[in-house]
């Protein structure tokens, strides 16, 4: 009990943050820097709806943590400032698909944004289109849909939903609608129907990644709202910079180690957030995310990366997918699971490899041809740990 006091005592007395919230990825900051150009961009296009006209559709694409979330919802609330300031009917709905990842959520979400109530599940999708037609045929004006994280329901349901969306302007009604479309994965173009790639591509808004300048110039202002003055350590920022730079610069991990990197300065009573708190973070933060990523595993991949570790614990040395395959069978045997093919478990092995779980390395035994070495990358205890509820299965 003493300790958990403490603890408590320790955030509370602090007085490292001034408002934590302004760290956390909801948050829309007022500023974004090096976002200049996208901002520009996409107000640009949308500004038509200002006038009336129906604006192009957008196709946003880049890696996680680029700003393309924060740089939507930003000009999207200061489209629709402008035209309650200038008396025009611009209204928007925000989807994100990989929370509402059906048709029928989206659908229902739209709805929701034009104020038509729509039960969680029950009305067929066309009922649920009819109540937005109607919706959209009470007043004259322009809607623009933002559907983010797409690539989440397109690879689930296919772009049916978009085809469907994209064609909304044909049917009788008063409003005109644009969408905005943002996706993490750049390969979804390849995958959407010509028509609708040709469609939604009308105007197309690139977001490159940060590199650790534009990085620490974001963490430097983002800091100025979220932390009390004074109670950074010089390097701290640049240190985050540098770390999320090297991970194909993510705004929202260098975001992520300065908030832990502080959190865990507050539960240590220090008065300051020195790099040692943001080498701690990243390590947490690590071990969080290796957590996740085998937790979420497929259950055949689960099975394999058991059969390393079980090898692994034998000694065996080296680990060769020869082995691996009839550890692999016995344990899906075990559970009853049915058997992949000696070619789809070597798929897997790629898949764990390109993970980071493990790593593996060809070599040549000679006329026995060409066999894969494999290793783990992860700690033991912690790969125990994620596979802890789902091994309860086997035994
Ligand atoms: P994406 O949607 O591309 O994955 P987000 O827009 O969610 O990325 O950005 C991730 C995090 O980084 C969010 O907290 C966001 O507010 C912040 N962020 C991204 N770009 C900037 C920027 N230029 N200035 C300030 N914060 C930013
Ligand atoms: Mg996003």
């Amino acid at each position: 009990m003493e300790s958990i006091d403490s603890v408590f005592l320790s955030v509370l007395r602090s007085r490292i943050f001034r408002n934590r919230d302004a760290l956390s990825p909801e948050y829309v900051p007022e500023v974004l820097p090096h976002r200049e150009d996208q901002i520009k961009q996409l107000g640009g296009i949308l500004a038509q709806a200002l006038k009336g006209f129906k604006p192009g559709n957008v196709f946003i694409y880049g890696l996680t943590g680029t700003g393309k979330t924060a740089v939507t919802k930003f000009v999207l609330r200061r489209l629709v400032l402008k035209a309650n300031e200038i008396g025009a009917s611009v209204k928007y709905a925000y989807i994100n698909c990989r929370q509402s990842d059906t048709p029928y959520r989206v659908l229902a979400d739209i709805a929701e944004s034009l104020g038509i109530r729509v039960p969680f599940t029950g009305l067929s999708i066309a009922e649920v289109y009819r109540r937005i037609l109607r919706g959209l045929n009470e007043h004259k004006g322009i809607f623009i849909i933002v559907l983010d994280e797409i690539d989440h329901l397109v690879k689930r349901k296919g772009d049916d939903i978009l085809y469907r969306l994209l064609r909304i302007n044909e049917e009788d009604i008063r409003t005109k609608v644009s969408l905005v479309c943002i996706t993490n994965d750049v390969k979804l173009l390849e995958i959407l129907d010509p028509r609708v790639k040709s469609s939604l591509g009308e105007e197309e808004i690139v977001f490159p990644p940060y590199d650790a300048l534009e990085l620490k110039d974001i963490l430097a202002c983002r800091a100025k709202e979220a932390f009390n003055d004074g109670v950074l350590e010089e390097d701290v920022i640049p240190l985050c910079a540098a770390l999320a730079a090297k991970e194909h610069g993510d705004a929202r991990r260098a975001l992520d180690l300065l908030r832990v990197a502080g959190e865990i300065a507050e539960r240590e009573s220090s008065e300051k957030v020195a790099c040692e708190h943001v080498r701690k973070a990243y390590s947490e933060i690590e071990k969080n995310t290796t957590l996740e990523v085998i937790k979420s595993l497929p259950i055949q991949a689960k099975i394999v990366l058991y059969a390393i570790f079980l090898l692994d614990k034998k000694n065996v040395k080296p680990i060769i997918t020869g082995h691996l395959y009839s550890v692999y069978t016995n344990l899906c045997k075990i559970i009853g699971v049915g058997c992949l093919t000696q070619r789809r478990v070597s798929d897997i092995i790629s898949q764990l490899d390109t993970l980071g779980l493990i790593s593996t390395e060809i070599v040549s035994r000679g006329r026995h041809g060409r066999t894969r070495i494999i290793r783990i990358n992860v700690d033991k205890k912690l790969l125990l740990e994620a596979l802890k509820n789902w091994r309860r299965n086997i035994t």
